[in-house]
């Protein structure tokens, strides 16, 4: 008879408020003594690529008292370490662990789509359970050959990672049916299948992993489908794969990923802006042929028990916007720090909101301000907002 997975080791002490992304998962699901929580909420998970951007994340989450999930990509950590990726993974949690110390949220890093199929990607996870707390293992398509990974390859990649990363305590996510969309250089797809309700069973109990990915309809990147048309989610569907999940261990969660909304009002101050440019038509239509998932479909999947949100698109947008409108407002200020500013403090209030609208404050202190009454505004600075939601 086959081995069964390890546990995830809950013996490992991680830094100073540094914890797995499934323990925060796990307190969003269910909720626990001091957690006066009673409905469920969502952690969104950030996906960031400056220091700017961790910066903006720790002051959204140490105004809300959140649960804080900062993910990074392939090309993210590349990105810090200038090149190097692994070098980027020790910068990257260097910085957050400090961040950490210095503050009263719980905080835990995660690789997003990591996979265990090409050298490259084998040698990142592996690079990654040394510096992080949380590792995606992404082998549900086979991009060599642009087609999804049979069952057996995914689910013998996926415990390969188990193996390695629960005794050290990292939890891992998984993920079966394969996501439509692009997300960066190395994740995209033109193809999409939902998760089969057959294969989740045998995923699950053969991997062991405790965090899953499935496919219900949510897509990568900016453009979820046709412009003028909404993006639909299989919301039954995630039902009878909680169900399932549950039945085989209640503490396994469940993560939507391309689960970015637009913010109208930061679309629409993009488009001012860029009218304002010389040659404006080609820059415009992308912006208006941008698709987003409505909120109200993501509000239905963390009802339905999904606790992990991926957010980037709407991040990103908040920070391009909130760039142009600082050109176009001066772009003659020789102190670079001031376009830093105003895009940090635009990320932060992206993030104030995201957070707001998943629920997840209140979870280790009060909110420092009145949720109710923050006002995401790109036109008004980010302290104006915040004494006015005090
Ligand atoms: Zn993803």
């Amino acid at each position: 008879m086959k081995k069964s997975p390890p546990k995830l080791n809950l013996d490992r002490k991680f830094p100073d408020n540094m914890t797995t992304a499934h323990a925060l998962l796990l307190k969003a699901k269910n909720g626990e003594k001091g957690n006066k929580r009673e409905k469920p909420y969502a952690v969104p998970a950030f996906n960031v690529t400056t220091f700017q951007g961790i910066n903006a994340a720790f002051r959204a989450f140490e105004l809300l008292g959140s649960s804080g999930l900062l993910a990074v990509s392939n090309s993210a950590i590349k990105h810090f370490g200038d090149g190097d990726p692994v070098f980027g993974l020790e910068l990257f949690s260097g910085y957050v662990m400090k961040k950490a110390k210095r503050s009263n949220v719980k905080i835990a890093t995660h690789l997003d789509h990591g996979d265990y199929i090409s050298d490259k990607g084998r040698k990142v996870i592996q690079s990654a359970v040394q510096y992080l707390t949380s590792v995606m293992a992404d082998n549900s398509t086979d991009k060599a050959v642009n087609r999804p990974m049979p069952l057996g390859d995914n689910i013998t990649l996926t415990r390969e990672v188990v193996d390695m990363a629960h005794p050290l305590g990292l939890s891992v996510e998984g993920e079966l049916g394969v996501l439509a969309g692009e997300e960066d250089e190395d994740t995209k797809s033109e193809f999409s299948t939902y998760t089969n309700p057959d294969e989740l069973d045998r995923f699950l109990r053969d991997t062991g992993v405790l965090m899953l990915a499935p496919t219900i309809g949510t897509m990568h990147g900016p453009n979820k489908g046709k412009p003028g048309h909404k993006v639909k989610l299989n919301i039954p569907l995630a039902h009878e794969l909680l169900d399932i999940a549950n039945k085989i261990n209640e503490e396994i969660v469940f993560v939507a990923h391309g689960a970015s909304t637009l913010y109208p009002n930061v679309v629409e101050y993009a488009i001012q802006q860029i009218d304002t440019q010389e040659d404006p038509s080609s820059s415009l239509q992308k912006w208006l042929d941008f698709v987003g998932t409505d909120w109200d479909q993501i509000k239905g999947l963390i009802e339905a028990g999904f606790c992990k949100i991926n957010t980037d698109t709407e991040n990103r947008q908040t920070f391009l916007s909130a760039l142009l409108g600082s050109i176009s407002t001066n772009s003659a200020k020789i102190d670079i720090r001031w376009y830093d500013n105003i895009t940090t403090d635009a990320l932060t209030q992206s993030y104030i909101q995201k957070l707001i609208m998943s629920g997840n404050y209140g979870i280790w202190y009060e909110p420092k301000i009145n949720v109710g009454e923050f006002r995401f505004d790109l036109s008004k600075s980010l302290d104006d907002l915040l004494n006015a939601s005090r």
